[in-house]
């Protein structure tokens, strides 16, 4: 039996964690897939638990063997997928979840095309402004970095299967709930 591949992306802040970490909690079932990146922790954050943090050269090793299901750069840091662990859990008839960027969404979409891709949205572009700039985790300048390219992001909800707005955190981790077919 195969399980279903679920890709969650959207733009940064729009809620992508906070759905995923309500989903995780209602159905310990799903299994997340934890990428590996390259960015520093941030302050709370385990290696293991939210990513796998690695330097560049052992990143490069990774992608250059082929042991990422997909990978992007962005931010100056480098995120990826392991892909052993993701085909371990389908192949088992796990639901996986993957919460990935849009250019990691494209090449999954090309790598397992049976994958259903779901796009975060913002109820407003104003309101992911508010939540990047309430979360506080990134300064001013970075703030306005993400929400350059979250323009450009929000540009390609179409090419995902599903769009789920995150305007009640709960009621969009339920839709999300709904699509993975685990409730
Ligand atoms: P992402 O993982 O997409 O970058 P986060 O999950 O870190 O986004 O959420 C960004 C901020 O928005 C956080 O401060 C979070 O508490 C807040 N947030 C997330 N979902 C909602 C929601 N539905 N309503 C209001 N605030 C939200
Ligand atoms: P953050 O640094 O805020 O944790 O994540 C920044 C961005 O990287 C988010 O849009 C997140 O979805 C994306 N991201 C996290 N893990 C991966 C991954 O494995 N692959 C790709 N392509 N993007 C990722």
């Amino acid at each position: 039996m195969s399980g279903r591949l679920t890709v969650l992306s959207g733009p940064s802040g729009v809620g992508k964690g906070s759905v995923v970490k309500v989903l995780r909690q209602r159905h310990p079932d799903v299994w997340l897939s934890t990428s590996v990146t390259t960015r520093s922790p941030r302050p709370g954050e385990t290696d293991g638990v939210e990513y796998h943090f690695l330097d560049q050269a052992e990143f490069d090793r990774m992608a250059q063997a082929g042991e990422l299901l997909e990978h992007d750069a962005h931010m100056g840091a480098s995120y990826g997928t392991p892909r052993g662990p993701v085909e371990e859990q389908l192949a088992q008839g796990v639901p996986v979840l993957l919460e990935i960027d849009l250019m990691g969404a494209r090449q999954v979409r090309a790598a397992m095309p049976d994958a259903q891709l779901v796009f975060l949205a913002p109820p407003t572009f104003d309101e992911l402004a508010r939540r990047l700039v309430g979360r506080g985790t990134e300064d001013p300048a970075k703030v306005r970095v993400r929400l350059d390219r979250a323009r450009i992001e929000m540009a390609a909800e179409d090419e995902f299967d599903v769009v789920v707005v995150n305007d009640d955190l709960e009621q969009a981790a339920d839709r999300l709930v709904a699509l993975m077919g685990v409730n």
